[in-house]
Order: structure tokens, then sequence, then C-alpha cells
């Protein structure tokens, strides 16, 4: 069957298996080889071919049980199948949250650990690694390894954000952290121009979260110009009085769907600009707010299926990271590029992350930016001039969100990748797990 990630882009015809149990996908990883090598599958919102395998792809939805939960320490042993959406309706009615999650809620833990992602408090708590306690992995030959930290760190280290490609997650035990409410105390900076965002981020290292909305088609002058949002866990004590009663329960919601494929037209540099300008004027008025979790952290799963507005040939995300030191000049030179072109994204995000230093992981202090496009020749163009930009400034990118990166533009981005594919090979994990994006990078 024709199967794709979260940007519809690329679309890869795969067989797909559903193994219910380890037993099954036992069997699944000791038939696979070098000539029909398999990659698990978590809720498919990677955005390009980073779970997709045409030989064999392996869902691991059908394993979607939570094992064991300490109230005590709230830490959770739960299959890699389950899915973090799941995670927060169990716990946060008991005053749990997730201690990192990505911008979506419906993926599962064994995704999020594949990525290591990250949440708009990295510059705080790091990325989904740092609450990680073990990890069951099956390895090629069908054994089941627990991993750690402490016992195994090079397996550890090379798995969270080895994008499947050292084994297959069972099985995750992973800490949450304890909150008052379901509530942020958000406070909007409203930022004219690059600088003053990355000014927003800098004189603000305490905020557990910051992330910054930019407005991509802003130029001159302007360039740059962001919403920066700040955001607290609120407590019941700082909630007013409408909101204390049952500060852990979210008032019901409508839920929107987007069921029908929008024709290419309805987005185009127009539209892009009509909305960022709507979502710009409209943001700012709102200084100091309390903002539900759901749309603090998930604002794009109030529309389920919103990929579909990119048409039929969907559309590809790019998100890089440049170092401290290269940031400003290198944010500048990227959105001056994006300005020009008038292929601005609907969803252009910056955020600052903290120090990290990890085997093949994607964050390293420094800003990040994530901005999506629809798959059209014009955009993918585009692509092909930022990559350079990034590479001059010694920036990297996010396998999470690539669908078109060259195996050699990662090499001379990425450092790490030539050891990361060396070691598979002596591990023999190069032979049995293998993604269309792995064979494209060479890893
Ligand atoms: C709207 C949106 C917002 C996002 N925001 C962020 C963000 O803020 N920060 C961020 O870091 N990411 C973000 N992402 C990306 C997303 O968090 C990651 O791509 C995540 O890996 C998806 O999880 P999944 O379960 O859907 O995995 P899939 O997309 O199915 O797979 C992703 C990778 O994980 C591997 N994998 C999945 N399950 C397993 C398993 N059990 N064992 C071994 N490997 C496995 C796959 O092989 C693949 O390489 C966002 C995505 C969307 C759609």
């Amino acid at each position: 069957m024709k199967l794709s990630g979260w940007g519809r882009y690329p679309q890869v015809e795969c067989t797909l298996h559903h193994p219910r149990d380890a037993h099954a996908l036992r069997d699944l990883v000791t038939q696979a080889g070098a000539e029909a090598p398999v990659i698990a599958r978590g809720n498919g919102r990677a955005y390009g071919d980073a779970a997709l395998a045409p030989t064999g792809t392996v869902s691991m939805c059908a394993m979607d049980q939570m094992i064991h939960f300490d109230a005590q320490t709230g830490v959770l042993q739960a299959q890699a199948g389950v899915l973090l959406a799941d995670v927060i309706s169990a716990f946060l009615p008991r005053g749990w949250f997730p201690m990192v999650t990505p911008g979506t809620r419906f993926v599962t833990l064994g995704g999020m650990a594949a990525a290591d992602v990250h949440g708009k408090n990295h510059h705080i708590d790091g990325s989904f690694r740092s609450c990680v306690v073990w990890l069951d992995l099956m390895r090629p030959d069908g054994s089941t390894v627990r991993v750690t930290p402490d016992k195994t760190p090079d397996l550890f280290d090379r798995t969270l954000g080895g994008m499947g490609l050292t084994g297959v997650i069972l099985q995750l035990c992973i800490r949450l952290t304890r909150v008052e409410t379901g509530w942020i105390h958000q406070h909007t900076i409203d930022a004219p121009n690059l600088d003053a965002a990355m000014a927003a981020f800098e004189d603000n290292p305490d905020a557990t979260y910051s992330v910054a909305w930019i407005d991509c088609l802003a130029k001159g002058a302007a360039l740059g110009r962001s919403l920066v949002m700040l955001g607290e866990h609120a407590t019941l004590a700082q909630l007013p009085a409408n909101l204390r009663r049952r500060p852990l329960q979210l008032p019901p919601k409508p839920r929107k769907a987007i069921r029908m494929t929008f024709p290419m037209c309805a987005l185009n540099r127009w539209s892009v600009k009509a909305f960022n300008a709507l979502y710009y004027w409209k943001s700012r008025r709102k200084t100091n707010s309390f903002v539900d979790w759901e749309s603090y952290f998930y604002p794009l799963d109030a529309v389920l299926g919103w990929n579909r507005i990119y048409g039929r040939k969907g559309f590809v995300q790019f998100q890089c990271v440049l170092p401290l030191d290269r940031s400003a000049d290198g944010m500048r030179a990227l959105l001056s590029e994006i300005s020009a072109a008038g292929q601005g994204s609907f969803l252009a995000v910056l955020k600052r992350f903290g120090a990290q230093d990890s085997a093949f992981s994607f964050p390293t202090e420094g800003y990040t930016l994530a901005l999506d496009f629809p798959a059209t020749p014009a955009c993918l163009a585009l692509l092909t001039r930022l990559e350079p930009i990034v590479a001059d400034h010694g920036g990297r990118f996010y396998l999470a969100k690539d669908a078109v990166l060259s195996a050699q533009r990662l090499r001379e981005t990425d450092g790490r990748a030539k050891g990361f594919a060396d070691t598979r090979l002596a591990q023999g994990e190069a032979g049995v797990f293998s993604s269309a994006q792995s064979a494209r990078l060479k890893l």
C-alpha cells in the first residue's frame, strides 16, 4: 500500500505489518535482511520518509498498553505504541503532565524516543531522553535488551535520536512531571524584528517554556517580526476563581476536522500573508493570559487532518538548528531568502535550544527554525537555496522533519553521521533496520 509521513510527501509503496506482540515482532525482525529490511512506525507524525520501508514497515500501534504507574514518583511504564494523547488523558486528571512534549500529542512514545523529540522547554529540561529511565529494544538478532543511560550508555545515546535505526523499541519507562492545574500562564512579547525576538529569548532564560511564532513574510526593518510566547504551569492559587473549580479539566471544545484535500491554489502568498497578519494582530493583544494546555502545547491538533490543506502533492517541513554564535546572522540570511521568495509558511516557529551533546539527536545549543512549505517545484527549489545557508553557518537538519536532504548534505552538516552509519554496520543494524530516509541518506 502507498504510505507517507505527515507531510504526505513522498508517498512510498510499502508492505505494512501490524505485530500484536513481541513474538510476532521477533519473527518479522529475524526474517528481515539486507534485501528486505524493516523499520518501526509509530503514528506517522514524522513529516517525511523516516517511518517508511518499502520491504517492511512495522506499525507499533497495536502494542499500546500502559503497564504500570507509580503515583508517588510519576514514573510510567508503557508499550511503545501508546499515544502521548492517551498518557495525558489518563494522568493529567491526576496531576501529571509529560516532561517533554512535541507540538502534537498524536505521537507514540516509541516515536518520541526514536526522534528524541524536543519541546518548548528544551533550554531547561533538555530533549525526551531526559525523562527516559529505560527502554526495551529489539536488536537485529531478535533479542531484547534493556537499555539505560547508566548500564548501556552508548546504545542509549544512539537509540534516542537514532530514528529507529538501532532496533525496535518495545516498551519504555518515563518520568512525568507534577502539575497543579492544566493551565499555562502565558506572557506574550511583541517583537518587531529578529533582533528583538532573540533578545526576548536571551532575557528570559528561566521561563520554563518559550517559543516564537515568526511572520516569515515580513521584510526590511520588520524582518523576523515575531510574537514570543513564554509560559509557566499555573498553580492553583494563580488561577482566576472561575477556573479553580476544576483546574485539571478542560471545558469541552468543538472539534474541527478537514476531510477533503484542498486544491493547491487555495494556498498562495496572499492567503499566507492574510493568515500571518490576522494571527499577529489577534495574538499581540493578549499580553498576559491563562491558556489551557491543549491550546498552548497543541494548537494544530485542534484541526484534525490539517495536513490536507496543502493539496494532493503534500508539503515539506524545513527545520534546522544553528549554533548560538552564528544564529543571528544565519537566521537573518534564511528569513531574507524566504521572504524574498514570497513562499511564506503558516507555521514558522523559532526556539532557543539549551546545550546538548549526543550521538545523533538533533538539538544542540542555538536557535532552531521550523517552517513548512507546499511540495511545489518553487518551494523545493527554495529549500535547495536554504540548505547551503544552514551549512555555511555550521547548522544541521532535523531528520524527523526531513524528506529531501541528500546524503552528501547530511555528511557536510552533521559530523556525527559517518560515525553513526559505521557503527550501524559494525553492529549488524544496517542490514536489518532501514527506512526510505536512511537509504536516501546512506546511514
Ligand atoms: C504538528 C506536529 C508538530 C510537531 N512538533 C514537534 C516538536 O515540537 N518537536 C519535535 O521534536 N518534533 C515535533 N514533531 C515531530 C514528531 O514529534 C516526531 O516525528 C515523532 O517522531 C513522531 O512520532 P510518531 O509516533 O508519529 O512516529 P513516526 O512518525 O511513525 O516515526 C518517527 C521515527 O520514529 C521511529 N519509530 C517509531 N516508533 C518506533 C519504535 N517503537 N521503535 C523504534 N523506532 C520507532 C520511526 O522508525 C521513525 O524513524 C511534530 C510533528 C507534527 C506532525
